[in-house]
């Protein structure tokens, strides 16, 4: 059975806790994370996202203006997974692959420090973040892949993920990792599916950001709603793809976890320490 590790990569503290948390005061800033996978394989180390990396911290002003002041990550150095896999006793090119969700400044920012690393990535987001529209420009950051990563981008071909449409990513791996296209957020966004002794963790990204939106009828917090929707890049596909998110959790969700990119609480009961 794979050895899989929950990292923090981010820790967010937008304003307010009420809005963006269902709780807590409106003074107080809310607190977001940003759930990294590190998954030990017969091909050294697989991340699943990459959370902030150490070129943001020491240059926040790279990340955005919005996202420096509205998102207000804390900018930790001690939180890039770069310093979370040493604390683990692993070096930086134990790093072999990246899998990514999407290539939003909160999910990419840790690919340069794994320059030896294939980024492997469903290619309609990867051709977003590098060919941006315009309203694209400020949520892909250019200078977080200027250092030239060996890209890996993925079509899907057919196969089916629990009724979703996916591709296998990483051949020759003894651990399964598979690329769900989960698109709305983002163009090219995608859920990233890694088997788990009998079942399946379901790495769902960005497609929801706090645990309510996943029951029926979905709840969570207002503010998170109203951000997502600020964000979006279709937003019918996004409700669609919610939904079906919601159909897999209330039918299969005893063989598979979901958890998205931000939630602190569905971390933690995955064993994750913030
Ligand atoms: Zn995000």
């Amino acid at each position: 059975m794979a050895r899989i590790h929950h990292l923090n990569c981010a820790t967010m503290c937008p304003y307010n806790a009420r809005l963006m948390a269902g709780e807590g005061g409106w003074a107080e800033p809310a607190h977001l994370i940003a759930h990294v996978l590190a998954i030990e394989s017969n091909d050294g180390l697989v991340l699943v996202d990459t959370g902030l990396g150490s070129a943001d911290v020491a240059n926040p002003a790279r990340t955005g203006a919005l996202f420096r002041h509205v998102v207000r990550p804390e900018y930790l150095l001690a939180e890039t997974a770069i310093e979370r896999l040493r604390e683990l006793g692993f070096a930086p090119a134990d790093v072999r692959h990246v899998v990514l969700t999407h290539l939003d400044v909160d999910h990419a920012g840790g690919l340069g420090d794994f320059p030896g690393a294939d980024v492997h990535v469903f290619r309609t987001e990867m051709d977003a973040a590098l060919n941006p529209k315009l309203r694209e420009r400020t949520r892909y950051i250019q200078a977080q892949w200027a250092h030239g990563p060996r890209w890996v981008p993925y079509d899907t071909e057919g196969d089916r993920w629990f009724g979703f449409e996916s591709v296998r990513a990483i051949e020759g791996l003894d651990v399964e990792v598979a690329i769900v296209p989960l698109v709305g957020h983002s163009r090219g966004h995608s859920a990233v599916a890694v088997r788990d002794g009998d079942g399946w963790l379901l790495h769902c990204g960005d497609s929801y950001f706090d645990r309510r939106e996943l029951q029926t009828p979905p709840a969570g917090p207002t503010g998170l709603r109203i951000f997502q929707a600020f964000v979006e890049a279709d937003r019918r596909s996004r409700l669609a793809n919610q939904q079906r998110l919601r159909e897999l959790a209330a039918s299969h969700g005893d063989e598979v976890r979901l958890f998205c990119a931000h939630d602190r609480v569905e971390f933690e009961r995955l064993g994750g320490r913030s």
